[in-house]
């Protein structure tokens, strides 16, 4: 924040804080911020190939992952820092926590620089309806969601919100997150049908969503659980050795992915050979590859989140923040009377 030894022109960055960024789904409304996320993402997306894209720079431990999401535009550029410790709960953590920022690439100085825990959610949520979208079955109305933790209800959401979902069908391991994740989504207008078993969760859902965090190689849905003409959105799967589908899914889907050079070291795919076929979900956007193209079809979309999608939401949030009072200003950014002279402004707080 700004202080008395700085001028009162000084140049300030907008911060938004977890406290603000609840305030700010509250005034806009959760649904209305999942499509506008989503809307974003897809602009993105259709302008996919003028972006800077790289894998994201992850730094693992025997307990979980530490990663920077960097990408630009050429007018702007934005990184996200996230951790993924599935071991977090059990101490009354998050398994995801985030912050992220955006700079002006003319000047190189931040413009933005915001809470992006819950905003991860926000946009993992809106990428995968914005994806359900263009692969689920027509008239889909029944999803499955099969871990139920702090992402569950944004995926649910955003799934009414963008395509139409009418029921979810919840499934966790731990009937606590279940019962949380119903009670949270009570009075949202989503029928919300509590399942003992994955099989149960699964039964007449069009799409089928796998939302678990574990730090290995599971099977949260075997190959016989998957029928035809069912779109999977499988988003747990984000990491090297933490998978959660059954590799004979993979071979009877479409795969449909963000990056491929990111999602062959941390997604489903990982489990398959390096040139197993896979689609790149831009061009599904742009028209340039078929998404579905049957009733019978399975698509997976193998999401392991990608460094465009935080960008996204975070231009959202720049746009959104202007002239409002959802942010306060950080006092980030240097500023000398005479830009060589930074030892001479260390002067103005002598005392
Ligand atoms: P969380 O820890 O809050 O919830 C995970 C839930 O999975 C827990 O309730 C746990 O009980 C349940 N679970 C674990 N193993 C299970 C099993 N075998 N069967 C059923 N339920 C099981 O985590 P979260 O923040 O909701 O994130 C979930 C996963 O999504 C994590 O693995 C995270 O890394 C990943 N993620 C991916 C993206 C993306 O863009 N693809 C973005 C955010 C999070």
């Amino acid at each position: 924040m700004s202080h008395n030894t700085q001028p009162s022109d000084k140049a300030l960055v907008p911060f938004v804080s977890v406290d603000n960024m609840m305030r700010l789904i509250h005034h806009v409304g959760i649904e209305q911020i999942l499509c506008d996320l989503a809307a974003y993402i897809e602009d993105d997306f259709k302008r996919w190939e003028l972006f800077d894209k790289t894998p994201r720079v992850a730094s693992h431990s025997d307990v979980g992952v530490i990663e920077l999401m960097p990408t630009s535009d050429g007018e702007a550029y934005g990184f996200k820092y996230v951790n993924g410790h599935p071991k977090n709960t059990s101490e009354g953590l998050q398994t995801v926590t985030a912050f992220g920022l955006l700079a002006d690439v003319y000047t190189g100085y931040p413009v933005l620089l915001t809470e992006m825990t819950i905003l991860t959610a926000l946009r993992t949520a809106a990428t995968s309806a914005m994806v359900a979208k263009f692969l689920a079955p027509k008239g889909a109305d029944t999803m499955a969601m099969i871990g139920n933790g702090a992402q569950s209800e944004f995926q649910s959401l955003a799934m009414k919100a963008i395509c139409g979902i009418t029921s979810v069908r919840l499934y966790d391991k731990d009937p606590a997150a279940t019962a949380k994740c119903a009670a949270n989504l009570a009075g949202t207008g989503l029928d919300v049908v509590i399942c003992k078993s994955p099989e149960q969760a699964i039964e007449g859902a069009q799409i089928l969503t796998t939302c678990t965090a574990d730090k290995q190689c599971a099977t949260i849905l075997s190959d016989n659980m998957v029928g035809v003409g069912v779109h999977i959105n499988a988003i747990g799967g984000d990491c090297p050795g933490k998978t959660e589908l059954a590799a004979g899914i993979l071979s009877r889907s479409d795969v449909f992915v963000e990056f491929p050079e990111q999602t062959r070291i941390e997604g489903e795919i990982q489990q398959v050979a390096e040139d197993f076929p896979v689609t790149e979900m831009w061009q599904v956007i742009t028209g340039a590859k078929p998404g579905r193209s049957s009733d019978r079809q399975i698509t997976l979309f193998d999401s392991v989140g990608f460094a465009i999608e935080d960008f996204s939401a975070l231009r959202y949030i720049r746009d959104r923040i202007k002239g409002s009072d959802f942010f306060f200003e950080l006092d980030m950014l240097a500023d000398p009377d005479d830009p060589r002279d930074l030892f001479g402004m260390v002067q103005r707080a002598a005392p």
